[in-house]
């Protein structure tokens, strides 16, 4: 962590904020205020450079279009590989899990070079869009309840030797390869397809990427009432959509 204050960078508002994305960075925040950390959040917009100094970094949903844009200026900038090589957490959503792959098919229906920070490549679902709840459980290793999301998606994402599954699904299509693999990371690189936004629906999320920017086993804990009955809530509309 940078000095005392945890600097958490938004990437590309005006491009990847689609599914109200403004909420995972809201819940990162709160959540590291309630354990009286000071944080700066900064919103970097895509005319603007990736600063390479930040913790956290968070990068979200989009349409078809502004995701190759986003694609084509992170790979101009190199902000947010640098970032990664300098020990950032990066924690991406959908078109941006996608865009921190190898490749994706991009709006004109073309090959588009992702960043390369995860060991996935999208391609275009050729079935029907996968839309709707999400149920599925976390990766053990990272010790975390169930995730409970919404999904919104075309694309389909294949895992190479060196990314992990972030979840495998109980209910829902996550990666959509058949294989019920949900999202990928590597040590400190996370992809999901979940919106909601996710960290609202789980911000447990929010606080494992707390502690490993600040390198920490467990942090203080907090009031989980709220969340906790909204887990109960959409784990049932889950189960009765199916
Ligand atoms: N455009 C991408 C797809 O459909 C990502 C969509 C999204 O971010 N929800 O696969």
């Amino acid at each position: 962590m940078s000095d005392s204050s945890l600097r958490l960078v938004w990437i590309y508002p005006d491009l990847l904020s689609t599914y109200g994305d403004q909420g995972n960075a809201l819940v990162v925040e709160r959540r590291a205020r309630q354990r009286r950390l000071n944080v700066t959040r900064i919103d970097v917009r895509s005319d603007q450079p990736v600063p390479t100094s930040g913790d956290i970094y968070l990068i979200g949903g989009g349409e078809d279009r502004p995701q190759r844009l986003a694609a084509e200026r992170l790979r101009r900038d190199g902000g947010l590989q640098r970032a990664v090589d300098n020990g950032a957490i990066v924690f991406s959503v959908c078109a941006g899990y996608q865009i921190l792959g190898h490749e994706f098919v991009n709006d004109l229906g073309r090959p588009e070079p992702g960043l390369g920070l995860l060991d996935v490549h999208s391609t275009r679902g050729e079935g029907a869009r996968c839309v709707g709840d999400v149920l599925a459980d976390i990766d053990e290793r990272l010790n975390l309840p169930p995730l409970t999301g919404f999904e919104n998606h075309q694309g389909v994402t294949h895992l190479g030797p060196t990314a992990r599954p972030f979840a495998k699904v109980r209910f829902g299509r996550g990666n959509g390869t058949g294989d019920g693999t949900e999202g990928a990371w590597n040590d400190t690189v996370f992809g999901t397809y979940m919106h909601g936004p996710v960290m609202a629906r789980n911000p447990q999320i929010a606080d494992l990427l707390i502690k490993l920017a600040l390198d920490v086993n467990a942090l203080p804990p907090v009031d989980e009432t709220w969340y906790e009955a909204l887990r109960d809530e959409r784990i049932a509309a889950a189960t009765a959509a199916t």
